[in-house]
């Protein structure tokens, strides 16, 4: 390979496909536990694929990132950070994404401030920037830009990127930047430390390029942006965008041709693709589904909203049916966030449109029964020690849980961090857990290990290249259970 000026890389817990299962990628948010790391690591971030140090398929991010650069004419490779080195020595500059890069993340947190330790998506990210790679890279002048999803930590870790040299932070979404960002860069000119993009400088639709190499696990944006606005989110900041079919097709397209026919549909509310209300576009959505299935072998959705399938169950039953021509079930992740009503209508009016905020607790009920029933496993978030939370709301939401213990999905409690419009709150600690937290949290992980075992079988279903892996899951999952309810006897004793 021509050495390229530009090397694109990401750390090891980001560059896997994760057994071809984005669930088993939430194991990067823990923190070193009973498991040894090589194994932990092979279990649940195992290396990608390469050839010569190119990774047949990299974070969706890394790869638009690379486009819009070879689309500006950048001489541009993406490299895996085990193979850095042997790249890196003519590169003048260095990207990097970042994804959750100190774990403060709301998983990583909570599971770091419950086992008191680093997780291992913060470790590695470090480890990546202390390499000896990037260590001589910086040595002969390259300059290292980061960015991604995880930018906004930086800005709570200042010394950091003064330490490890770190020349600019690029943060939003940066397709319009990036040409000016990394030009700079490779002539030498001074760099802003943090390169912020606002909201209104978000790319259009045809601003935004195709990828033009495989995406990890065969992920496709379809839309960016959302129009719900909760208080908490980052992303409720952007401006609400739909690709067309054919945009979603040809990077389909690209995954194909490098073997991957597998299809995440990736955006906020996949329920609500084409529509510029909270209100389904039925055409749009079965269209969809319909041209992506005709095109892949097999589906998951990035993320959806309760509100949404509840609005509208025929048109849910009817994508599952589309969806289970070729599969027997699919997952995304979801935001509960509170069981209750008065909580939901302050910091997110809007989650339940287009039922009313005071309904949310019924939309949730109706909506997971709805899931269940098509053979949709929802991952569920929940957000504890959110501002205003009281005593009365922890409760509603430990209602909420036990109403749903026959739906089968995991519920993952989150500690708040302050995002959004939230962003000059303080910080939820885990000095400040109640005892209703305590339970809460407990209930919850009752609630996964309820479903666990089903939830290891349906994931593995079929694949008998990954079935051995299954039965040391399940010994993960039996220890982790032993241990949990260890300490949940001695702290709720
Ligand atoms: S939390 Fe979800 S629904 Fe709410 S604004 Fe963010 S992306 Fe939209």
């Amino acid at each position: 390979m021509k050495q390229p000026e530009v090397l694109l890389t990401c750390d090891r817990t980001l560059m896997s496909n994760y057994h071809g299962n984005e669930f088993i990628g939430f194991g990067t948010c823990a923190p070193p536990n009973f498991i040894p790391e090589w194994f932990y690591s092979f279990l649940f971030f195992p290396p990608i694929r390469t050839s010569k140090g190119v990774p047949f398929a990299a974070p969706y991010g890394l790869r638009k990132v690379e486009a819009q650069l070879l689309k500006e004419g950048f001489s541009v490779a993406t490299v895996s950070p085990q193979h850095l080195k042997q790249h890196a020595s003519r590169a003048k500059v260095i990207g990097i994404h970042a994804m959750d890069p100190f774990g403060l993340g709301p998983a990583s947190t909570t599971l770091a401030a419950i086992l008191k330790k680093e997780p291992y998506l913060a470790k590695h990210f470090q480890a990546l920037l202390c390499s000896s790679a990037v260590k001589e890279a910086k040595k002969n002048g390259a300059k290292i830009i980061v960015g991604g999803p995880g930018a906004w930590q930086f800005r709570y870790r200042p010394q950091f990127v003064e330490e490890y040299e770190i020349d600019c932070v690029v943060d939003g979404e940066a397709e319009s930047a990036l040409g000016e960002v990394f030009k700079t860069a490779l002539n030498g000119g001074d760099l802003p430390r943090y390169y912020d993009i606002s909201a209104k400088d978000a790319p259009a639709l045809d601003e935004i390029p195709n990828i033009v190499g495989p995406s990890i696990n065969g992920l496709v944006e379809i839309g960016r942006g959302c129009c719900r606005g909760c208080e908490f989110c980052n992303v409720t900041l952007r401006p609400l965008r739909w690709y067309p079919y054919e945009k979603i097709l040809r990077e389909m397209s690209v995954n194909r041709a490098g073997g991957l026919n597998m299809c995440c549909l990736h955006a906020e509310d996949v329920m609500l693709y084409g529509s510029r209300s909270t209100v389904p576009d039925d055409a749009k959505l079965v269209k969809l589904h319909e041209l992506v299935m005709k095109n892949c072998d097999s589906i998951s959705w990035s993320h959806c909203s309760l509100a949404a399938v509840a609005a509208n169950p025929k048109l849910f039953s009817r994508v599952s049916e589309i969806i289970r021509r070729k599969q027997t079930w699919w997952g995304a992740e979801i935001g509960i966030e509170t069981g209750s009503p008065a909580l939901a209508k302050k910091i997110m009016p809007a989650k339940a449109h287009p039922f009313r905020a005071e309904e949310w607790p019924e939309v949730v009920k109706a909506g997971m029964g709805i899931l269940h029933d098509n053979m949709m496993v929802p991952a569920c978030t929940l957000i504890v020690g959110l501002p205003e939370e009281r005593e009365e709301d922890v409760l509603k939401t430990m209602e909420l849980v036990d109403d749903l213990k026959h739906c089968r999905s995991l519920i993952v409690p989150l500690f708040f961090v302050p995002l959004g419009r939230l962003r000059s709150r303080d910080w939820f600690k885990t000095a400040e857990m109640t005892e209703l937290h305590k339970q809460l949290l407990f209930q919850c992980a009752e609630h996964d290990f309820y479903w666990l075992d089903d939830l290891i079988d349906l994931a593995f279903a079929g694949k008998w290249y990954v079935r051995f892996l299954r039965e040391f899951y399940r010994v993960f999952a039996g220890i982790a259970k032993q241990k949990a309810r260890k300490v949940e006897v001695k702290v709720l004793q």
